[in-house]
């Protein structure tokens, strides 16, 4: 159903997909309030169908309040679905017993949010070093080699606050990486920094796709930022309103300018556009 590039690696043999995507939504809807409060539910997301394959770069986009977080928190599985169901690794979180869901969620998918949640009293080596001692395996080692993955390794000894935006913002995707996840969930990870920092985010979320095949959903309202991506999707009160692949800047901003249009499909993109730099 989708067309995302293959990374050249994978080669184009039948079977380069067999473990099947990363993330399936399927008909997700979520609603809030129910009219025992008096008055109608709230549909925060209405049967929003979507598949990422492994090694995938998504945009989510939308005006504020669309849906977007809605939508990465159900398919993170740190929310529940009204109605639908989700899949990570073909694993149906609707299925997974309490704990079950918790050990996926530590350890098979990473969250990046905007409020980074670094704990200000432990080092930035500890903190990254947390999701492992949480999982029971600490490991130094692998907490210091992903701080220098994102450019760190100098500041490992630091606390949070010594660190600028862009760097703590950096941890936070170090922190979110170290478990080695398949699929990193980031909520507007960029939306507090200037555009430099972010695209020194944004670049390093690109390696983890290219360079080891990890799953990104990136939530973002920012065109430059979805140019980053192999497709952005569109939210327009808690619909898919859209898709673009190979997405830059000004289809981008016309999309969302014009959401109740479906944009075009497989424009020829930009050149200059950070997808096709890399
Ligand atoms: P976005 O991230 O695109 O700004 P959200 O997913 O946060 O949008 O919100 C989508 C819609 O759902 C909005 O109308 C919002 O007010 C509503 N909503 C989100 N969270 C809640 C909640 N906990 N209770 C009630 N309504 C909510
Ligand atoms: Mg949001």
């Amino acid at each position: 159903m989708f067309g995302f590039r293959r990374r050249r690696d994978r080669g184009e043999a039948a079977g380069a997909y067999d473990s099947g995507p990363a993330l399936v939504l399927d008909a997700v809807t979520r609603s809030y309030g129910t009219a025992r409060d008096g008055g109608a539910a709230a549909v925060a997301l209405d049967a929003v169908s979507l598949t990422v394959p492994r090694g995938g770069f998504v945009a989510v986009m939308g005006s504020s309040g669309s849906g977007k977080s809605t939508l990465l928190r159900c398919a993170a599985g740190l929310d529940r679905p009204t109605s639908g169901t989700v899949r990570i690794g073909g694993a149906d979180l609707a299925r997974l017993k309490p704990a079950e869901l918790t050990r996926l969620r530590r350890d098979r998918v990473g969250f990046v949010f905007q409020s980074l949640n670094l704990v200000p009293s432990l080092s930035v080596r500890e903190n990254v070093a947390l999701p492992l001692l949480l999982a029971d395996t600490p490991d130094d080692g692998r907490a210091l080699a992903g701080l220098a993955a994102v450019g760190l390794a100098d500041r490992a000894e630091d606390v949070p606050a010594r660190l600028s935006g862009g760097q703590r913002q950096r941890v936070a995707i170090a922190r979110a990486l170290v478990t080695e996840p398949e699929v990193i969930f980031a909520d507007e990870p960029t939306a507090a920094l200037d555009p430099a920092t972010a695209d020194g985010v944004l670049a390093l979320l690109r390696r983890v796709v290219d360079d080891h095949g990890r799953t990104v959903v990136l939530v973002t309202h920012d065109p430059v930022a979805a140019q980053w991506a192999d497709r952005a999707v569109f939210l327009d009160a808690g619909r898919l309103a859209g898709t673009l692949d190979r997405p830059d800047a000004a289809s981008v901003r016309a999309a969302l300018g014009a959401p109740d249009r479906r944009p075009a499909h497989a424009h020829a993109g930009s050149p200059v556009s950070p997808a096709g730099r890399r």
